[in-house]
């Protein structure tokens, strides 16, 4: 069907028109800024507990779950069985924010943050240390994982061999 001359201009201005009183859905960033979602993920955090401490056991199950191979802990244990980290290393510059790390972890000791202010003028500082020089597990005080991991379901022996 041929249009008429004209019409793209009518329409785009028939757009502009309406959009001129449609509810406003930037800010003035930097001077406001929108609060993100809750399940909004940016760069990695590390979560501590109420006395202060990190709940990070340095198990390095994040280490192996991330695709980018952008985690690196260095840790060493004393003769006393105390486990440390002396490194948990992450590169900004690298992460995908995809989340795998958070979700592998077994005590909620990461969490993806929700500053996304991470723009850097430095390219070398985007490789950090989220944890450094920190205590992460005491010998046989490691924390318990958590209850909502799946146990593996007891099954009945089975009847069979010389005896069956
Ligand atoms: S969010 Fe994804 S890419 Fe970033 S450190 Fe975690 S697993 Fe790696
Ligand atoms: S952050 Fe979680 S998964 Fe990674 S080393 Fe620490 S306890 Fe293990």
């Amino acid at each position: 069907m041929k249009r008429l001359y004209g019409w793209g201009i009518v329409r785009s201005m028939f757009i502009a028109y309406k959009n001129l009183f449609r509810k406003k859905i930037t800010v003035q960033y930097p001077f406001k800024k929108l609060t993100l979602p809750e399940r909004a993920r940016w760069a990695v955090e590390p979560i501590f507990n109420e006395a202060g401490e990190t709940k990070c056991t340095a198990c390095l199950i994040c280490e192996r779950a991330c695709p980018d191979f952008i985690i690196k802990i260095d840790t060493h244990t004393d003769e006393d069985k105390t486990k440390h980290i002396d490194a948990w290393n992450y590169d900004i510059g690298a992460c995908m924010m995809c989340g795998l790390c958070v979700e592998a972890c077994p005590f909620d000791a990461i969490q993806m943050g929700h500053n996304y202010e991470l723009a850097r003028t430095d390219p070398s500082t985007l490789s950090i240390k989220l944890l450094e020089g920190v205590l992460a597990s005491k010998g046989k005080q490691r924390p318990a994982a958590p209850a909502n991991i799946d146990k593996p379901e007891e099954k009945p022996a089975e009847k069979g061999g010389l005896d069956g």
